[in-house]
């Protein structure tokens, strides 16, 4: 059969052209990225013989084999792993496969130092090859299948794709390196690039060097050395590998598990967000071995979704090789993995979390919105993650603990006070706030979407309730106010004048609130919105409307400050007859300002503008 030509995914060939035209300082991770990749192959053929052993018959030796050719000027990596058929080699190697990946191309902006940074995170993976090759051909015949395949291409929007006969199993990469890139000829230089990046590979990777092979690596799996043999780079490193990450882990943490379940765990915290974290799917990452044979990087019973962020390995000496996908469902051994991870897990993070110079809030930055889907999701640990949380609140721009909060409550104070929205900057200037900081009450600022959900959920800590500042009615009158500190507050309208006005400002907005009342939260601020206690709060509703649309807009209570000078004018005129077209407008004019702050749309804005040019004629 002829070559196919075909046409790389345009996302691929944007990032080939940066990858080409950039940037890397250090080329040589090439190498790391195909070795890795070659491991990876290896490990998926090795989980798939355990059932198909046929699938490996005749050569079950397991390798990565590095062929310099100095005359031809070419760099060979072969493995002898799963190898790939056609339609691997077209879906695998003409576009990018990960989850999130078009969410990240979008991110590209064409500016090579920025677009740098970002690939940094998100790796390149085989189209690295491309900064050093102008020209790569990829040999492979997929295990268990008769015809092989040959990929190649330039690196140049095209590739063409093969009939190959007479393949070994797996995979041979030929690179034709690009004028200048002898070195990666040398073997000292090959060895040298293979210790630093690939030790930890579990395979021999073996350097043939003047007709005379040798293995360069140490060839044992990293999780299995003893942690005082381990160099910080190597760490490093294997989190390169196992994450497909470019940052530094920002934790590492390597133990052995004894007693009833045995397991050994290497597990890092990167140090930046990874682009996909938010994706829908919520998938862990953290890759199940069982007595040294990867089993799955898949397996959702393996980790909770709220320590998504978590990489690394876990490898088990107890589970049964022969595992199946249906086996880890229900399985027991798992299930007690499981909670072991999530205990030594959290109490790494609480620890980190207590020590001043564990740079807990970059860690907190990065991944404390996930984390805190854990209050909402882990009834059992739900007090361990809150005692790792961090807020902002009214009176603390540094993210404190739920511990430091209650320290600092005011006598009389009952609950945590919480507010949701958007951002802290607009939460901040909320007029619900205004009674708690006239106090002194702290209010935690929360701007995370998981937020509106786990409040509810988690209803108290160290047996103080949470409360929302935009629900239900504000309860203050316990609090004292220290001395000194309390402004003098202006002198409310007299009972019978605000029952007044509060009954025609019913009789006015009739459907449109669910009930008008006078306020203990306000002090600036004439009227606010709040919503009923078992009511959703008014910025749930706006983040469902965003998500779903159309959610509907439950009613929601109106309260007034019977100490702003508006209000006292207008519940003196409420006494007496004569003034209910003014009170009409003036209740219509505050409920829809009461929207305006709160970020919400005025329903009818035609009668809006009207009311308020009348309003301002009369005032003239
Ligand atoms: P990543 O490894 O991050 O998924 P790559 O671009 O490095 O991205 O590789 C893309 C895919 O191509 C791999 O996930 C794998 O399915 C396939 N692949 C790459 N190299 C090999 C190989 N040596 N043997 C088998 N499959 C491979």
């Amino acid at each position: 059969m002829a070559e196919e030509k075909l046409s790389f995914q345009a996302e691929v060939s944007k990032l080939l052209d940066i990858v080409v035209h950039s940037l890397y300082s250090n080329k040589e991770i090439f190498l790391r990225e195909l070795i890795s990749n070659a491991s990876d192959a290896c490990d998926r053929l090795r989980y798939a013989a355990l059932t198909q052993a046929d699938l490996i018959a005749g050569d079950g030796d397991f390798r990565i084999i590095i062929t310099p050719d100095k005359a031809a000027r070419t760099l060979t990596i072969r493995d002898n792993g799963i190898g790939m058929n056609r339609a691997d080699l077209v879906e695998t190697l003409g576009t990018i496969a990960r989850s999130g990946t078009a969410q990240f191309v979008k991110q590209l902006s064409g500016d090579a130092k920025k677009d740098v940074s970002l690939i940094g995170q998100f790796g390149v993976g085989f189209y690295s090859a491309f900064m050093v090759a102008e020209k790569v051909d990829v040999f492979t015949r997929r295990a268990g299948e008769e015809q092989g395949w040959r990929w190649s291409s330039e690196g140049l929007g095209e590739f063409v794709v093969a009939e190959e006969a007479g393949l070994d199993r797996g995979t041979r990469i030929v690179m034709h390196l690009r004028a200048g890139e002898d070195e990666f000829l040398e073997s000292y230089r090959l060895r040298h690039i293979i210790k630093t990046y690939s030790d930890h590979i579990a395979l021999p990777i073996v350097l043939v060097a003047d007709d005379k092979e040798e293995t360069a690596n140490s060839a044992s799996a990293l999780w299995t050395r003893s942690k005082s043999e381990i160099t910080k780079e190597q760490y490093t490193e294997f989190y390169h590998h196992v994450a497909h990450a470019f940052d530094d882990p920002w934790m590492t943490l390597h133990y052995k598990a004894e007693g009833a379940i045995e397991y050994t765990g290497l597990l890092f915290v990167p140090s930046q967000k990874p682009f996909d974290i938010f994706h829908p799917d919520r998938k862990q990452h953290l890759k199940l071995y069982v007595k040294r044979v990867f089993i799955t990087d898949d397996c959702a019973e393996l980790l909770p979704a709220y320590l998504r962020f978590l990489r690394g390995v876990v490898d088990s000496q107890d589970l049964p090789l022969n595992l199946s996908r249906e086996m880890l469902q229900h399985n027991p051994m798992l299930a007690k993995i499981k909670t072991g991870l999530v205990k030594r897990v959290l109490s790494e993070l609480k620890k980190k979390s207590e020590d001043s110079d564990g740079d807990f809030a970059s860690f907190w930055n990065c991944f404390g919105a996930v984390l805190k889907e854990g209050l909402y999701e882990d009834f059992e640990r739900r007090d361990e993650v809150l005692e790792i949380c961090r807020f902002r609140t009214t009176n603390s721009d540094e993210p404190i603990t739920l511990a430091a909060y209650l320290d600092r409550m005011k006598a009389g104070q009952e609950a945590i006070y919480y507010i949701t929205g958007d951002e802290v900057e607009t939460v901040r200037k909320s007029p619900l706030l205004e009674g708690y900081i006239a106090k002194g009450v702290e209010v935690l600022l929360l701007t995370d979407p998981i937020d509106e959900f786990w409040p509810s959920a988690v209803n108290a800590f160290r047996e103080k309730n949470f409360r929302s500042v935009a629900q239900g009615a504000a309860d203050l009158s316990a609090v004292k106010s220290e001395d000194g500190e309390q402004e003098k507050a202006a002198e409310p309208a007299a009972n019978d004048e605000m029952d007044a006005l509060i009954a025609s400002f019913k009789l006015a907005l009739g459907e449109q609130v669910k009930d008008v009342r006078s306020s203990a939260r306000l002090t600036s601020s004439p009227v606010c919105l709040v919503a009923d206690d078992g009511d959703v709060s008014m910025h749930l509703e706006r983040l469902l409307r965003q998500h779903q649309g159309g959610a509907k807009r439950p009613p929601r209570i109106l309260e007034v400050n019977p100490a702003h000078p508006l209000i006292r004018r207008l519940a003196n005129d409420a006494k007496g007859d004569g003034a209910v077209e003014r009170l009409t407008d003036a209740a219509h004019l505050l409920l829809d300002q009461a929207r305006i702050v709160e970020g919400e749309a005025v329903p009818d804005t035609q009668a809006f503008a009207q009311r308020l040019s009348m309003m301002l004629e009369r005032a003239v």
